[in-house]
């Protein structure tokens, strides 16, 4: 699995219980950090007083703790945030991690987030590296990947980002490893309880759409997908 992350804080919020599912089954996933949300996402450590440098240092080490909470190895670009411009160095670099991790999933962000251009910069580079890194001929190590599904996660605002749930995946058994991971982000206190209350939510969601509505009580929790590109089975299921 490589999950491409504009911020520090992103993979943790909407995509824990994701990765940590994952690699509690043994699968590799790799997290690449765009940038530390140095600007964008930190604004209690701006109230603080603190320097640039050191709150790019807070979030990074912050973002490695939630990430080993998760089980996932974490790669750091630092190609700054507020904006995250697009680049084809940048991009470049996305390749290469394509190319070495060898992703079968593939996650990061919606397309469209009028919040944060940041959240839609990433999720383009991150569609174009995926295709780049697929053609024989993009100069760049590693051989050809093939075409690994693209899952988009669940962005703050959904309404407003064009987000409808595709895909909701029970999380329940590793949500105290997200929660222990969001517990490393207190750069962003505020959204423990919020994505956990999302995480209720769309647990009720997914009991609705697996069965019968008996209403009855239940401690499901999930995490809300969509996906880019159509589903390959042979059973429709
Ligand atoms: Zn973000």
């Amino acid at each position: 699995m490589l999950v491409v992350s504009a911020h520090a804080g992103d993979f943790v919020w909407r995509a824990g219980g994701a990765i940590a599912l994952a690699a509690s089954r043994g699968q590799r996933v790799t997290v690449l950090c765009l940038s530390f949300g140095e600007r964008g996402e930190s604004a209690k450590a701006w109230r603080e007083g603190r320097k640039l440098d050191e709150i790019k240092a807070i979030r990074r080490d912050e973002a490695a703790s939630a990430a080993a909470v998760l089980g996932a190895a974490i790669e750091f670009c630092d190609a700054g945030d507020y904006p995250l411009r697009e680049s084809d160095e940048l991009t470049d670099r996305i390749v290469r991690c394509f190319r070495q991790a060898r992703p079968a999933v593939v996650l990061t962000h919606t397309l469209a987030d009028p919040y944060n251009g940041d959240h839609p910069a990433a999720a383009r580079m991150a569609l174009q590296a995926r295709v780049l890194a697929q053609a024989a001929g993009y100069d760049s190590p590693g051989e050809p990947i093939g075409a690994p599904p693209v899952f988009l996660f669940e962005p703050h605002q959904p309404e407003m980002c064009g987000f409808t749930p595709q895909v909701l995946l029970d999380i329940s058994e590793v949500f105290d490893l997200k929660r222990r991971a969001m517990e490393c982000l207190p750069a962003q206190q505020h959204m423990w309880d919020y994505y956990t209350d999302l995480a209720r939510r769309r647990g009720t969601q997914l009991q609705r759409n697996a069965g019968p509505n008996l209403g009855l009580p239940h401690d499901t929790v999930a995490e809300a997908f969509m996906r880019v590109y159509p589903q390959v089975t042979r059973v429709l299921a």
